[in-house]
């Protein structure tokens, strides 16, 4: 936009009239210190001041404007009578680019020159685009080549960790089959059968990543009980968790058409995190519901939650909130998997959470394919 400043209402009217039929925005000041306040609420491209005028003049605005950030890319075309004055104010004013008409005014070399500091304001703001985001590419990659190098160095770590332990109980066992102590051999190997079982899951992950990255995450769909599938996970995590209370609230009668092994993988994500993240709870909540055509399941937990920011991010790729990381032990890719495997169920995935109360987290899929597709038709029509 264009800001006309003259105390004369005849030129500002003419002036006005003429950028206007050249498609330009105009607004108006009838005095300098009409146009200060102005500038302060508004950016302009361009302002076209008159040097004299009574009270504040054209120099002394364009004096007062130079601190002004919001006027850093303004440019100013003075209408002036004396042009050997311009250079007193240049001094003052750095800005988008300063010049001057004498009066009285040639319309055409003044369109001239509104036309090119137009485009070189065009210009600039593309080139600060440009630079903008440029950088923001830059730093994300400084920001992906980091979080890869971090991710490597706690996968590492996550992989060692069951591989010691392993180890120790080899070495213990041998022990206790020198001792003929099969009691303790029992024990030992179960164990050992814990930790391979750690580690085969680790693995998973790492592979379900490169696949996911790939395009080669395949999935075999087929009809299922749904609830059957609930009911042995939480059987199955309540034998190895007995210190938390698994608690299945509501149940559906549902088949479901879907990768069965893949939700299984995302309701035990879910609920190995709702262990892992409510260390001191007794409880941990299963609910599942029809809603149409479908199937919302959820699992909730009395937890350390997490506040707003972070319940968007925890479904990017290696993310792990990091006031908590160092206390919990993790790669940050379960929830990005889950997430893949229920966008490509055509369903969605999410969170609530309060911080310092719990989290529940839920994913919606739909029954069946074919029930989904009929539905989309009808929004169609
Ligand atoms: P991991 O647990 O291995 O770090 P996930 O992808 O499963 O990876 O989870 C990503 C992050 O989300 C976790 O690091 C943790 O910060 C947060 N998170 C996941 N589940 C919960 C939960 N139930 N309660 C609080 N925070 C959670």
């Amino acid at each position: 936009m264009i800001l006309i400043v003259d105390d004369a209402p005849e030129n500002i009217i003419s002036l006005k009239k003429v950028l206007e039929k050249n498609d330009f925005e105009v607004d108006t000041a009838s005095s300098g210190e009409e146009a200060l306040k102005k500038i302060l609420k508004k950016s302009y491209v361009l302002i076209i001041l008159d040097v004299q005028m009574p009270g504040m003049d054209g120099f002394e605005v364009a004096e007062a404007i130079s601190g002004y950030s919001r006027a850093k890319e303004t440019a100013i075309i003075f209408l002036s009578a004396a042009s050997a004055n311009l250079n007193l104010i240049t001094k003052g004013y750095s800005s988008g680019g300063l010049d001057y008409i004498s009066k009285p005014v040639d319309i055409n070399i003044l369109l001239l020159k509104v036309k090119t500091f137009y485009r070189i304001y065009e210009q600039s703001r593309a080139l600060n685009e440009m630079q903008t985001a440029l950088r923001e590419e830059i730093e994300f990659r400084k920001e992906a080549e980091r979080k890869k190098d971090e991710f490597i160095s706690i996968a590492s770590h996550e992989l060692k960790t069951p591989m010691t332990s392993i180890k120790g109980y080899i070495q213990l066992l041998e022990r206790s089959l020198d001792k003929n102590d099969i009691e303790t051999v029992r024990t030992r190997l179960h164990k050992v059968q814990n930790q391979v079982e750690k580690l085969h899951l680790l693995i998973a992950d790492l592979l379900d990543i490169s696949k996911i990255e790939s395009g080669k995450l395949k999935f075999n769909k087929k009809y299922f009980e749904f609830e059957g599938l609930v009911s042995h996970i939480a059987e199955i995590m309540q034998q190895s968790n007995p210190q938390v209370k698994i608690i299945i609230k509501n149940k559906v009668e549902a088949q479901i058409y879907a990768d069965e092994m893949r939700i299984e993988q995302v309701i035990i994500n879910f609920m190995t995190n709702a262990i892992k993240y409510a260390p001191d709870s007794e409880e941990i909540h299963i609910s599942s519901e029809l809603k149409g055509n479908n199937l919302c399941f959820s699992v909730k937990d009395f937890g350390i939650g997490m506040s707003p920011e972070h319940q968007q991010k925890i479904f990017d790729k290696f993310y792990r909130i990091e006031e908590t990381s160092a206390r919990f032990q993790g790669l940050g890719i379960g929830l990005y998997i889950c997430q893949e495997i229920i966008e490509r169920h055509n369903g969605i995935i999410g969170v609530n959470s309060v911080l310092g109360e719990g989290s529940e987290f839920h994913f919606t899929i739909p029954l069946n394919p074919e029930k989904e597709e009929i539905k989309i038709e009808n929004n169609e029509f």
